[in-house]
């Protein structure tokens, strides 16, 4: 059965690109294994694009791409989810503006995806979890293969905006079949994010939280600082103002952070970085097969690298804010006490 899959996924992109070969540095376990594919894919993507396997904004945008494509899935007005169709017709889905600047990491990744007899569904999850991978604190995420490599254009709007508000947003991930608790998981993504606002210099690649290349849980503490007007926050559409100087806080975040349907899921990530990551791990190989007949997959787990290195288990107030500074907003459970970074306000440096 293994074979057969692996055959027809043979041949499914042409063989064209024009990128050096890789340097083999990850062995396949034996030269006919079904996962060997993903070894040299691997290779290729950690030195090609992620400048040898570092938690840089092409891997910040590769893991913020496989929300882009699977979430482009509702049982009633259409779209086949992860099945690779944000980089197949990307003529007509990038003109969606919640899949602003989203061109740039399909640009990055849509000759790799040709290079190997693989589908873009496919190449889009690989790259989403071998990017999170490079992250320090992250969780290995699981990676399944075969998708076909047919699709269509999924409708514009489904995919929730910053501007949006909670209950659009919580309606939406209702419909293509995610929980409330579990787009609070899918968000701990903000942790390694930062905004690409082309549009607007002094905007871009300034990011979500103070450790932009760490998978921790500042992003939820940094959230519920009171926001306060800077003169690089708060200007532009989906953005209210952060706390901190070179920081963005997405609108969509700090309601979330706030709202009773969100907040204490959102809280008590603050102190349980082990939860957090076990969450995401878990809703991400949900996300990774919207609109997938998962019994067609096989498993290539075993090849995405083991994250490397630990963050703390609890976030801190970052320096120069102290506890009276949060918003605690989950009703019936008090923000848990935090240690506090010492000195002044750090100003926050680009991603
Ligand atoms: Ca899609
Ligand atoms: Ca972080």
């Amino acid at each position: 059965m293994i074979s057969s899959i692996v055959l027809s996924t043979l041949g499914l992109a042409s063989l064209a690109g024009a990128i050096a070969p890789p340097v083999r540095r990850s062995p396949c376990p034996n030269s006919d294994h079904y996962c060997c594919v993903w070894y040299e894919a691997l290779d290729d993507l950690q030195a090609n694009v992620f400048n040898d396997g570092q938690c840089i904004e092409e891997a910040h945008e590769a893991l913020r791409m496989t929300f882009h494509d699977a979430i482009g899935f509702s049982p009633t007005l259409g779209g086949g989810g992860a099945d690779g169709s944000i980089m197949a017709h990307a003529d007509v889905e990038l003109l969606d503006p919640a899949n602003g600047n989203i061109d740039d990491i399909v640009n990055h990744l849509q000759p790799l995806a040709i290079k190997y007899p693989v589908s873009f569904g496919d190449f889009i999850q690989f790259a989403g979890a071998v990017g999170t991978s490079n992250c320090v604190g992250a969780p290995r995420l699981e990676f399944l293969a075969g998708r076909s490599n047919t699709s269509q254009p999924a409708p514009a709007g489904l995919i929730p905006a910053p501007f949006d508000n909670v209950t659009t947003i919580l309606a939406r991930m209702a419909d293509a079949g995610f929980s409330p608790e579990e787009l609070v998981a899918l968000l701990a993504s903000h942790s390694v994010a930062a905004r690409d606002a082309v549009a607007h210099p002094s905007q871009h690649a300034r990011p979500f939280d103070t450790t932009p290349d760490a998978f921790d849980a500042q992003f939820f503490v940094e959230t519920l600082l009171v926001g306060i007007a800077l003169p690089t926050g708060g200007n532009v559409v989906g953005e209210s103002p952060s706390p901190l100087l070179g920081e963005i806080r997405l609108a969509s975040d700090g309601l979330l952070a706030r709202d009773p349907r969100t907040s204490c899921e959102w809280q008590s990530f603050v102190t349980d970085h082990t939860a957090m990551n076990a969450k995401f791990k878990a809703v991400m190989a949900k996300l990774a097969v919207v609109g997938q007949d998962v019994g067609s997959l096989y498993d290539c787990s075993e090849v995405i690298p083991m994250p490397k290195g630990f963050v703390s288990e609890s976030a801190v107030i970052p320096a120069g804010k102290t506890m009276a500074d949060i918003e605690g907003s989950c009703a019936g459970t008090p923000f848990p006490k935090l240690a506090t970074l010492p000195g002044p306000v750090q100003p926050i440096p680009t991603v």
